[in-house]
């Protein structure tokens, strides 16, 4: 048996304001189906979703790597369709190759003020990991730290990095994540930190949580070194059953895939969720996988888990129930219901099909 993916409350930070359409009951929802396997997994999704009748209406959205004046923009389509619909799923994008380009997903997080990024990483039953009591919630920092993009040559072979940590920042995250404990009912916030050597950067980000526990009195407000962490997930990952962590966004990059690799063995099933103030954007974890790509062996997994994220955002919650159990159970079924990164024989629409039949 699984907890849910994510909160049927939501935090009363970022919640999703949108309205179905008043003639016909249904919701509009962006989709930038991606690259390489993008495609292919935004087809198993939208195939599920119309045979489990959600009541969503897709407007895809091209977002292929733009330059102006010299800086990676998302082409004005895609931005006004999201900013209309407030929500988005995400299939992957590839990091186009080539002077001037930055990452698109980073784009994407600074045009839509995406500042908390929502990690579930929980063990999937049927596919056996190391362990098998793995249910981890991380909530990274999704807009600073050392993605701040500060960094310069002082002189030939000697270069500084910024990291950057404002109080403003930090304080809307680690509402979130406080909230966050409400909603889902796990009622300890743990701070990863390292703020015995980045004493002002974390040690900012540890004062804030501190500051801001007096009004969460209902929630344990713990912090801890990030090396402890690691070593305490890898040990005994069943101790975090009950919390949620939060920390600045490198540590939250890296921990985020320990978790995963804990959890499922591999990036091929983690969703997650980045939330805004106005606009909530939800993608799977994963990259767009161009050695598997056009080839029906893609996992949609991850998008599905993704979009299941989504609907309970939406308030969807019986449908992203549906289909979130039709989907783990196609995965314990058995290999010949599992993708080949889950060592099955299953295509994308072999395993799709399946999904729709425990529906
Ligand atoms: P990747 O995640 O695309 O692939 C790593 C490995 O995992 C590959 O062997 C791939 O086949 C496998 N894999 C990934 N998703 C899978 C799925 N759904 N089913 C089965 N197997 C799957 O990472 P990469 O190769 O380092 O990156 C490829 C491109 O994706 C790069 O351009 C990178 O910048 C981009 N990327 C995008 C995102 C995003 O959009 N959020 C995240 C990571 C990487």
């Amino acid at each position: 048996t699984f907890g849910r993916l994510l909160a049927t409350k939501q935090p009363t930070i970022g919640r999703y304001t949108g309205k179905p359409n008043p003639a016909t009951g249904r919701y509009t929802v962006s989709f930038i189906e991606g690259d390489g396997v993008g495609p292919e997994i935004s087809k198993s999704v939208k195939e599920i979703f119309s045979a489990a009748k959600v009541p969503v209406d897709w407007e895809v959205c091209e977002v292929k790597p733009l330059l102006v004046n010299g800086v990676t923009t998302i082409p004005e389509p895609a931005v006004k369709s999201i900013n209309k619909n407030l929500i988005a799923l995400k299939g992957p994008l590839a990091t186009p190759i080539g002077k001037g380009h930055r990452s698109m997903n980073l784009t994407l997080r600074k045009t839509f003020g995406l500042f908390a990024n929502v990690r579930p990483a929980r063990s999937v039953e049927g596919f056996k990991t190391t362990y098998s009591d793995v249910d981890l919630v991380l909530i990274r920092e999704n807009t600073e730290g050392e993605y701040a993009g500060i960094e310069h040559v002082i002189v030939p072979g000697v270069v500084q990095s910024i990291k950057l940590i404002t109080r403003e920042a930090s304080e809307r995250v680690i509402r979130y994540a406080y909230e966050y404990c409400r909603a889902v009912g796990r009622p300890r916030l743990v701070v990863v930190h390292k703020s015995t050597i980045q004493r002002l950067a974390d040690g900012l980000f540890v004062t804030v949580a501190k500051e801001m526990a007096s009004e969460f009195p209902d929630i344990k407000l713990e912090t801890e070194l990030i090396d402890n962490t690691v070593l305490n997930v890898v040990s005994n990952p069943g101790q975090y059953t009950d919390a949620v962590s939060v920390c600045p966004n490198l540590y939250g990059d890296i921990l985020s895939d320990l978790n995963s690799g804990l959890s499922a063995g591999s990036l091929g099933l983690t969703p997650s969720g980045n939330i805004g103030h106005k606009v909530s954007i939800f993608e799977a974890v994963h990259g767009s996988a161009p050695d598997i790509a056009g080839q029906n062996k893609a996992n949609p997994t991850a998008l599905l888990l993704s979009s299941v994220m989504m609907l309970n955002h939406m308030g969807l919650n019986e449908y992203a129930d549906r289909i979130e159990k039709a989907v783990l159970s196609t995965i314990a079924a058995g290999p010949e219901t599992r993708t080949g990164d889950l060592a099955g024989s299953a295509s994308t629409s072999s395993f799709t099909a399946a999904v729709i039949g425990k529906l």
